[in-house]
């Protein structure tokens, strides 16, 4: 694996290749999640590309930034050891060579109004610059991001409409822990209790579903936030969603559904969602 810190290293490289190229962006601290990401761009055969940069400006809490898990040299084994072929870990200047302050060129209000937009105000902002600007850098054939953050694919989707329609997204399914629990950098920060209670998450939006046809999902929502609030979580939302249209609806009544969650348990906010 080459590691490349420079961007116009990379990109030097990248031009002196021929094969296609299958960008993986991460914000590091590793697990199996963002190593299916890159298993599934090694099956398309071509260049692997995995980026790790923890994007300072798609933080709205200070302290969120400050204690997100940094673990480079373990992520460089794990990157080895599943054949990913080159690392891009620029530094904030690279990515932001004319300051971090700067308005988007494309409209995300539709975003930024409900669930992660709404509660993680600039959010979206941060995420759509980064990755924009990396695909100007990279300009890879296709990306690939993790359902987990799903209100991200629906984000990035747009901006690749708008200003990089040759790339092709490919969503890819969220990887849990054997008790449900969705795999996630910032699981490192729970306490042995707090990690107990959180495969609660995950439990709570299967036990919804599997109610669909016998209770309302005003009732089941109720429920099922008190539940957790009892059980210590401070839910953000809980949620259900028309995916095509992504709009919050109030029952089960559209074909492409997703149940979403954002809870905090002690100082960790977590997310999670289910597709059905
Ligand atoms: P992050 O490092 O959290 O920015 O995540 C980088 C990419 O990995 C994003 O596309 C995430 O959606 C994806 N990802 C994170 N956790 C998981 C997971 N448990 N399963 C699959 N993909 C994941």
């Amino acid at each position: 694996m080459i590691v490349y810190k420079s961007a116009l290293e990379l990109v030097q490289h990248l031009q002196s290749q021929t094969q296609q190229i299958h960008f993986v962006p991460t914000m590091g601290a590793l697990h199996e999640g963002h190593m299916s990401l890159i298993d599934k761009a090694n099956e398309a055969g071509g260049l692997t590309i995995c980026s790790i940069f923890v994007n300072p400006t798609q933080f709205n809490n200070a302290s969120d930034l400050q204690h997100y898990p940094r673990t480079i040299e373990m992520d460089i084994e794990r990157l080895i050891s599943h054949q990913c072929d080159v690392l891009y870990l620029p530094n904030v200047d690279d990515i932001y060579p004319n300051g971090t302050e700067y308005a988007l060129d494309i409209d995300i209000s539709q975003h930024n109004s409900i669930l992660e937009g709404s509660f993680r105000p600039g959010h979206f902002e941060g995420v759509v610059k980064v990755v924009d600007r990396f695909l100007e850098i990279i300009k890879p054939n296709a990306i690939y991001l993790g359902e987990k953050d799903l209100q991200q694919i629906k984000v990035i989707t747009h901006l690749v409409e708008l200003k990089h329609p040759h790339i092709e997204i490919v969503p890819c399914p969220t990887l849990r822990e054997t008790d449900g629990l969705a795999k996630s950098s910032r699981n490192q920060r729970l306490s042995i209790e707090e990690r107990q209670i959180a495969p609660l998450i995950f439990k709570t939006l299967s036990d919804i579903i599997q109610q669909k046809n016998i209770k309302p999902f005003s009732e089941l929502q109720k429920t099922a936030i008190d539940n957790l609030t009892d059980a210590g979580f401070k839910v953000d939302y809980l949620t259900l969603v028309d995916v095509e249209e992504w709009k919050e609806i109030d029952d089960f009544s559209q074909n492409k559904m997703s149940l979403l969650i954002a809870a905090y348990i002690g100082e960790v906010r977590l997310i999670d969602n289910i597709l059905f």
